[in-house]
C-alpha cells in the first residue's frame, strides 16, 4: 500500500509554497494550485503505457478472485471519486489531459495505490480496516492522485538510473524497474526522498480534497486512525516512515488547506456526506 511505503521521491512542493503566498497577499486564483515538474530522462508516455499494463494486470486478477468492483461502499467511492477528480482536472492541462481511471476492489486487504499514468486502484478491505468515512476516503483518493501530479514515479525511476552503474549506460524503463526490484541496498539509499515524496502528497491531497469540498480536519482523520492502527505494530514496521512525522506534517498543512476550503471547497460542501 502506497499510503504505509513509500515507493517515490519528490521535489518540495512548490505549487504550496506559492498558494501560501497567493492566500497571504489577498489573491486567489481558480485554476489548480499543484504544479506537475518535468521530469528528464524518463520518457512519460512509456511511463504511461507501463502503468496501464500494470493496471490491466490488477484487474484481471481481481477478476479471477471474484473482488473487482465494489460490494458494500459503492455510493461513498463513486461520490469521493467524482470530486476528487473533479478537483484533479482543475490543476493544470497535465492533469487535464491524463487518462484518470479508478478501480475499487471489494478485496479485505488494506490497499491503496497509483500507477504513473492515472491509474488508481483502492480496497474496501482498507475502508473497512480503518472505519473510514467519506472524507477520509476522498483523502486517500487524493494523496494516489497527488503522486500522479507530481511525477513522483517518474522521480524515482530517474534517481534509479542516476544511482547505477555503469553510469553514462542508456537503461529502458523496464530496465529500471528490473534494477530497483533486486537492489535493495539503492532502495535504502533512496530511503529519505521516498519518505519525503509521501509527506509532500499528503500535503498536496489536503488541498486537493479541501478544493473538491471536503473539510480538512475531516480528512486528517485517515493519518490520525493509520497512525493509531500502526501503534499496535511498530515493532515490525521499524523501516516505514515515521507515522508521528506523517500526522506532524499533516497538521502543519492543515491551516493552508483550511482557506483552500473556506475560498474553494465549501460551497461545494453542501451534501450531507461531507
Ligand atoms: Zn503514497
Amino acid at each position: 500500500m502506497r499510503l504505509v511505503r513509500a515507493r517515490a521521491i519528490g521535489w518540495h512542493g512548490r505549487g504550496l509554497l506559492a498558494l501560501t503566498v497567493l492566500l497571504a497577499a489577498g489573491r486567489v486564483l481558480a485554476a489548480g494550485f499543484i504544479d506537475t515538474p518535468q521530469v528528464n530522462g524518463v520518457n512519460a508516455e512509456i511511463l504511461a503505457a507501463r502503468g496501464d499494463e500494470a493496471f490491466e494486470r490488477q484487474l484481471e486478477i481481481a477478476r479471477q478472485r471474484g473482488e473487482a468492483g465494489c460490494r458494500k461502499h459503492c455510493t461513498m467511492i463513486a461520490r469521493a471519486v467524482g470530486a476528487v477528480l473533479g478537483a484533479a482536472r482543475r490543476q493544470s492541462e497535465f492533469a487535464r489531459s491524463t487518462g484518470w481511471r479508478v478501480a475499487a476492489s471489494s478485496a479485505r486487504g488494506a490497499e491503496a495505490y497509483a500507477f504513473p499514468g492515472g491509474q488508481i486502484v483502492v480496497s474496501e478491505g482498507l475502508i473497512d480496516s480503518l472505519a473510514l468515512n467519506e472524507a477520509e476516503l476522498a483523502f486517500v483518493l487524493a494523496h494516489e492522485v497527488a503522486h500522479v501530479l507530481l511525477r513522483h514515479e517518474g522521480q524515482t525511476l530517474a534517481l534509479a538510473d542516476a544511482m547505477s552503474l555503469p553510469r553514462g549506460v542508456s537503461r529502458s524503463i523496464d530496465d529500471l524497474y528490473f534494477q530497483m526490484g533486486f537492489d535493495i541496498g539503492m532502495l535504502l539509499r533512496m530511503a529519505p526522498l521516498l519518505q519525503r515524496a509521501e509527506l509532500e502528497a499528503d500535503g498536496a491531497a489536503l488541498v486537493l480534497g479541501a478544493q473538491a469540498g471536503y473539510r480538512p480536519d475531516e480528512m486528517a482523520g485517515f493519518v490520525r486512525k493509520l497512525v493509531a492502527a500502526e501503534a499496535s505494530v511498530q515493532a515490525l514496521l521499524a523501516t516505514h516512515p515515521a507515522g508521528g512525522e506523517r500526522l506532524r506534517e499533516v497538521e502543519r498543512a492543515l491551516p493552508l488547506a483550511r482557506g483552500v476550503w473556506r475560498r474553494f471547497g465549501r460551497q461545494r460542501g453542501d451534501a450531507p456526506l461531507r
